[in-house]
């Protein structure tokens, strides 16, 4: 689905899972919204920009043990790849806004061998350090974040296909990263033209009116909060269109 085009940008969003979270687990500090229940997307951003393919994140992918999530737990059909509209192998750049579950999990293949076998697969180096450092240093690596470090992010770090970038580096011509410190210490946004594909800065459209709340998936509520009420105050000033990773509401134009 086409959500933003500017000059010479396209980006479309293509869906890998939706679901339904409850007011309680999604934002649990707001008692008001306790017996609400919100949709959200969950997919990948690609993104074209003059010459350039950026593949933005890597949805919950198949295959995967996930005992936790039964809706994530090996999925197969789902027919994501051939949704993407771009052959697997012709990929050369995937950005991971962060290393969350919902995030990687086309990295691999059911086989644990890369998707995109000829891509650069960029992420902070924040984000890379902590994660792996979490992940390896826990008593139980595989029921960190799912287990998702060791089986989307590892088997290509093996191979020498991830690239630890700086929270602002300018990844392509015109694409440049934003530091979204909060939901993880490392997240990033990316800018290109007058789009922000903004991660999970804002999780649900309830934050824009109300960007003091906090999701029970973010580390650091204070740096979240603040994270969000610059991005908005920016979008607003700037006219900037902000693209989300889980809005049911793909498109939002500030
Ligand atoms: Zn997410």
């Amino acid at each position: 689905m086409r959500v933003f085009t500017e000059s010479n940008v396209t980006i479309d969003f293509v869906r890998d899972d939706a679901f339904s979270a409850p007011g309680s687990l999604l934002f649990p500090d707001a008692q008001d919204l306790a017996g609400e229940v919100f949709e959200l997307n969950v997919g990948t951003h690609v993104v074209r920009a003059g010459g350039t393919t950026i593949i933005v994140d890597l949805g919950i992918g198949e295959g995967k043990t996930r005992p936790h999530r039964p809706s994530w737990h090996m999925r197969a059909s789902t027919g994501f790849l051939s949704r993407l509209g771009i052959s697997r192998h012709d990929v050369s750049m995937v950005l991971f806004t962060h290393l969350h579950a919902d995030h990687v999990g086309w990295a691999t293949l059911p086989d644990g061998t890369p998707t995109f076998p000829n891509a650069r697969h960029i992420v902070s180096a924040v984000d890379l350090d902590g994660t792996r450092q979490r992940t390896l240093s826990a008593k139980d690596p595989a029921s960190v974040g799912h287990g998702s470090y060791l089986d989307c992010i590892a088997p290509l770090e093996a191979l020498g296909l991830v690239e630890a970038v700086a929270m602002d580096a300018e990844i392509a011509p015109g694409c440049q990263l934003i530091p979204a410190p909060g939901h993880t210490r490392g997240q990033t946004m990316l800018q290109v033209g007058r789009a922000i594909l903004s991660a999970d800065v804002l999780h649900h459209p309830v934050q824009i009116a109300r960007p003091e709340l906090v999701s029970g998936f973010c580390i650091d509520g204070t740096s979240a909060i603040r994270t969000r009420q610059s991005l908005l105050a920016r979008a607003r000033a700037e006219g900037l269109a902000l693209l989300p990773s889980h809005f049911d509401l793909v498109d939002f134009a500030a």
